[in-house]
């Protein structure tokens, strides 16, 4: 079912979700359902699960180092395929401009009609490690615009080389990523506004946005989006903080800032089992008031672990 039908049904009551990472390759699926088990008695209607970009490796040759390209978590439609028959819930690829060409995302979307998946998250994906800025793959996609571009053709039955007339069409229900704190290349937040609603004119469905740890930069988020015109769903995406090393983790990797008191807190503690507990709690009042607020989901970045995500569910749903 498309994520847009899951809040149509859920007549304002905001529903819970949450966001997976593939395994690292050679890893066992088993401590992906292990982490997944104990959050599935929240009733997710739908669960994401990431795409990494490629990397390069060097590989030891008698001496020389040989580089190759890989991926480090691949598996991603995979495991949305296994999550879809285990828990008989909705599972969300994220599909990425870079590292594919155009006709390989066909062929994924391809993949994800045949498998029943109904919603498509279309993402532009980071940059590489090695490389400062974004460069798109070779017949790749440059924006998540022109990703959103493409599925919504093949909606409609127009392939990259071909139209194929046919009452079997994909009807892919898309999300984009929005960005409260704007996204760190753009040069203002109100022109990487004015992308987003690129996307939503596009034919992007709803919004997921970048995590953020201080409401008010949401909900002012949220209200320019619509000044601006964007009236689809905008979910906030939000994490809790689990370990000392994020204050300056985050903020570098996904340019968000972290509040004064939150930093105080987090910097008082021992241990970082006393950092997992701050976060919990912190996260839970971030959700009991995004709850008051009416919106749609709350949809929390896992990373992989589910405690605290399981700790924060129990407070708030
Ligand atoms: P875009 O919408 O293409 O925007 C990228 C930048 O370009 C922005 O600054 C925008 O303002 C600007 N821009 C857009 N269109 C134009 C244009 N026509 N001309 C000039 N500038 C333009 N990354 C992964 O690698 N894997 C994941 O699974 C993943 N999941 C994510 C999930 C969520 C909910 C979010 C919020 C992010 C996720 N990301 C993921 C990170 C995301 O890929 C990066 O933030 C990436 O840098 C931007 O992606 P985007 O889809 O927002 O890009």
């Amino acid at each position: 079912m498309k994520v847009t039908d899951h809040i149509k049904k859920a007549k304002g009551e905001p529903l819970f979700s949450f966001e997976i990472i593939p395994p690292i390759k050679g890893k066992n699926i088993q401590e992906l359902y292990d982490n997944i088990d104990p959050l599935m008695e929240f009733k997710p209607p739908f669960i994401d699960v990431t795409t990494s970009r490629e990397e390069y490796v060097y590989i030891d040759r008698d001496g020389l180092l040989d580089k190759k390209l890989t991926r480090m978590r691949p598996g991603s439609l995979g495991i949305c395929a296994a999550i879809k028959h285990k828990y008989d819930v909705d599972a969300i690829p994220h599909v990425l401009c870079g590292g594919f060409t155009k006709e390989e995302t066909e062929y994924l979307l391809v993949d994800c009609h045949y498998l029943g998946i109904d919603n498509i998250m279309a993402l532009r994906g980071d940059a590489m490690r090695e490389e400062k800025y974004f460069e798109p793959t070779k017949g790749g996609h440059h924006y998540a615009s022109d990703l959103v571009k493409q599925i919504q053709e093949l909606n409609k039955g127009n392939y990259l080389h071909e139209v194929i007339e046919t009452d079997n069409c994909a009807n892919f229900c898309v999300g984009v990523a929005g960005y409260p704190e704007k996204h760190m290349e753009a040069p203002s937040l109100n022109s990487d506004l004015k992308r987003l609603k690129e996307k939503i004119d596009l034919g992007a469905d709803y919004v997921v946005t970048q995590m953020f740890f201080d409401n008010k930069k949401f909900f002012e988020f949220v209200e320019a989006a619509r000044d601006m015109g964007i009236d689809v769903p905008i979910i906030p995406g939000i994490k809790p903080i689990a370990v000392k090393r994020h204050l300056q983790l985050l903020p570098q990797v996904f340019r968000v800032d972290i509040p004064e008191d939150l930093v105080d807190a987090v910097e008082k503690c021992k241990s970082n089992k006393e950092v997992r507990q701050v976060g919990i709690e912190w996260c839970i009042q971030q959700s009991k008031e995004l709850k008051d607020a009416g919106v749609p989901v709350l949809h929390y970045y896992s990373m992989g672990k589910s405690d605290n995500i399981k700790a924060i569910a129990e407070a708030v749903f």
